[in-house]
């Protein structure tokens, strides 16, 4: 490797190592370094700073202010895992909702629903949408569907035009709780959330990992159990570039009919036609249920919210 580390601090040389790590202030001490074989874009938008690179092992990687988002070899186990996640859980889901995944790839996965009649999304920042269709067409290739309508801008003002109970699921894919996705991990957001939602909906939020982000977990869990009175949930998937090379997600629903998300009321396979749209990846029904499995020291910090 051509990096060097010094006391407190990491090098990466900027042309042979890209370096990064995500939600800096709560991971001190560790760091995984991707090779960047080439720059492909930078930029500032209003929002935060975008940048893509080819990596040597990874394909494209998606970058927002220095924290990986998304790279083409490993976004199936976190795309499919949020997304179908939810959907698989409630049987006819007709009206989804998306905050944040500007890059289109959870939008790709709503879209093997045959049952969805309308899907929404949300995202403060058009520069991730327009890089992403230029530089991860697989990925984009989710607003392709016409039952797609685009709204830019921020996630938390989005629900003060929505009318109670429109959403059967809403997925929360959004970037770490620093910067603009702050308030999306705060409670006023999950109450118009479920709001939003009707009466057994479900919603899918990225929750950090076990690893790393006990504290920001276990506050998580404490408001979703305060705001979603059906019930709360949380699972987790692997993303090797993701700090700790683990992510986990809140699967909550609203009081209504039960829903049970441990175990699936329909298989996402049998219905994997989608000629536009590659094969699944990583999700099927065995690690769908597999995902509520947690670690017991995972198990006890979440229990005990
Ligand atoms: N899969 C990713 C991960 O966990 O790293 C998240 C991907 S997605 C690119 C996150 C998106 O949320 C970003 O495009 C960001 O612009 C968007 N976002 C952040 N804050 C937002 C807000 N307040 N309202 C809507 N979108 C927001």
């Amino acid at each position: 490797s051509s990096s060097t580390v010094t006391d407190n601090t990491y090098i990466a040389l900027p042309a042979l190592t890209f370096h990064f790590l995500r939600s800096s202030p709560s991971i001190g001490g560790e760091a995984h370094s991707l090779k960047v074989e080439n720059i492909l874009f930078q930029g500032n938008s209003d929002f935060q700073n975008v940048m893509v690179f080819q990596s040597s092992t990874y394909g494209k990687v998606l970058v927002l202010d220095g924290v990986i988002q998304l790279t083409e070899r490993d976004e199936c186990a976190y795309q499919e895992m949020i997304t179908h996640l939810p959907l698989c859980s409630i049987s006819n889901p007709k009206k989804v909702l998306v905050i944040g995944g500007g890059d289109g790839g959870v939008l790709r996965e709503v879209s093997r629903h045959s049952s969805v009649e309308k899907i929404d999304i949300c995202e403060i920042d058009k520069m991730v949408v327009d890089v992403s269709k230029q530089f991860f067409p697989d990925v984009a290739v989710g607003y392709d569907d016409p039952r797609v309508t685009l709204h830019i801008g921020d996630g938390v003002a989005f629900f003060k035009a929505v009318s109670p109970g429109t959403y059967d699921a809403i997925i929360v894919d959004s970037s770490d709780p620093i910067g603009p996705a702050q308030e999306l991990f705060e409670k006023p957001f999950f109450e118009s959330v479920a709001k939003a939602l009707r009466p057994g909906g479900v919603v899918s939020i990225q929750a950090e990992s076990i690893w790393l982000h006990k504290h920001i977990i276990e506050d998580i869990v404490a408001n979703c159990r305060q705001i979603f009175k059906g019930s709360v949930n949380y699972a987790w998937t692997t993303v090797p570039t993701y700090p700790s090379g683990v992510i986990g997600f809140m699967l909550c629903s609203t009081e209504g009919p039960p829903v049970d998300f441990k175990h699936p009321v329909k298989s996402i396979e049998a219905n994997d036609t989608l000629k536009s749209v590659r094969p699944l990846k990583f999700y099927n029904s065995e690690i769908h249920t597999a995902a509520f499995c947690l670690p017991s020291f995972a198990k006890r910090a979440i229990e005990n919210k």
